[in-house]
């Protein structure tokens, strides 16, 4: 499918690498798709950023049809662009178009439309140590239409933004904080999918830990809430003994592309690493007895999350000795030299642009 190009007339400034944030500036093109019953996903075209018109009815405003993706591009030391697993982004993005009732997308259409969308972008891949441009690839509902079934029609859109280092103050563990009164996802539901309402049904926790002093919410299992699920939006591991635990995907954890490479990267180091249900008594118990080394999340925005301090009821432990443990540590350095470009790849994660 050719992928048609519409240059903006004017370019924007580019911001100063040193003061980026995260997601408030965005480059000056994005990528548009559309789908119809009797065409499918057509017209691919590269466009100014701008605003989408869509009428008061469009559905996805009503009742949320719509799922997301979150990946990076970065530059590497020869000065080339890079994407990490982007397959991986894709594959999921599909499984949550599958979940919310959102047609099917051509795998080899989203990656090569996203590398012409990169290519007239490339002057806005930061450059600065730890800085990256942040992709964020979207499907929304469009029939203006109120009842409830699914829509007919479909806007894919793709947007850049330019993010900071995450760990602009140093790679420093934070404390979270174990919800009781609410649950992020539950069996059957939407949990695994990546779909805009799970985000602000999660908001309303999150304001109560930010309000006590922590800085992420731990979600236990909606069931019996007590199985550890997820930390804010990023999956959880944790070290005991020799150990590496994350909970195994059973339909409301969201399946991290990070979470994969963690598990992949430990295994390769000879480390054991387990997907299997951890109760929030196990956790408590194995740091009771000494057990417990490390706790850390892993995501596309943080790459991993050093954990310091977790607070669950009237119980607060310090993990370790409240600072970044080694495998932490090791993990973080290591996937962020191989998004980097900066060591080898042995598990062919890097796709250049
Ligand atoms: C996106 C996301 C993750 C992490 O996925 P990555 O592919 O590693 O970025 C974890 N949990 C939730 C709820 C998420 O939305």
């Amino acid at each position: 499918m050719e992928i048609k190009v519409t240059r903006a007339a004017q370019l924007k400034p580019k911001p100063d690498e040193n003061r980026l944030g995260f997601g408030q500036i965005f480059t000056d093109h994005m990528l548009n798709l559309d789908y119809s019953p009797d065409k499918g996903w057509h017209d691919p075209r590269v466009e100014p950023y701008g605003p989408i018109a869509m009428p008061p009815s469009a559905m996805v405003l009503h009742y949320g049809q719509a799922i997301f993706e979150g990946l990076k591009a970065y530059r590497n030391p020869a000065g080339k662009i890079q994407l990490f697993r982007p397959r991986a982004n894709i594959e999921r993005l599909n499984r949550s178009a599958k979940r919310m009732c959102i047609p099917q997308m051509d795998p080899d259409l989203l990656l090569e439309s996203l590398k012409t969308l990169l290519r007239i972008e490339q002057d806005w891949v930061p450059g600065a140590a730890g800085t990256s441009l942040y992709i964020r690839p979207t499907v929304i509902a469009t029939d203006p239409f109120l009842g409830v079934r699914a829509s007919h029609t479909y806007r894919y859109f793709v947007i850049l933004s330019p993010v900071g280092a995450y760990y602009a103050e140093g790679f420093n563990p934070v404390k979270i904080w174990v919800t009781r009164d609410y649950v992020r996802a539950v069996r059957g539901g939407v949990g695994e999918a990546k779909t805009p309402g799970n985000y602000a049904a999660s908001l309303l926790a999150g304001e109560e830990a930010h309000r006590a002093g922590y800085t992420q919410v731990l979600w236990l299992d909606g069931v019996e809430q007590k199985y550890v699920e997820e930390v804010g939006a990023m999956n959880i591991f944790f070290v005991i003994d020799d150990e590496v635990v994350t909970p195994a995907l059973n339909g409301s954890i969201l399946p991290g592309v990070t979470r994969d490479s963690v598990l992949t990267l430990a295994r390769h180091w000879g480390i054991k690493a387990s997907e299997r249900r951890i109760g929030i008594d196990e956790v408590m118990a194995a740091h009771a007895a000494g057990r417990l080394k490390e706790i850390f999340g892993a995501g596309t925005a943080a790459v991993i999350s050093p954990v310091g301090e977790l607070k669950y009821g009237d119980q607060t432990l310090t993990v370790g000795d409240g600072k970044v443990g080694p495998l932490s540590q090791r993990l973080y350095d290591e996937l962020v030299a191989i998004q980097y470009g900066k060591a080898p790849d042995p598990m062919g994660w890097v796709e250049p642009v």
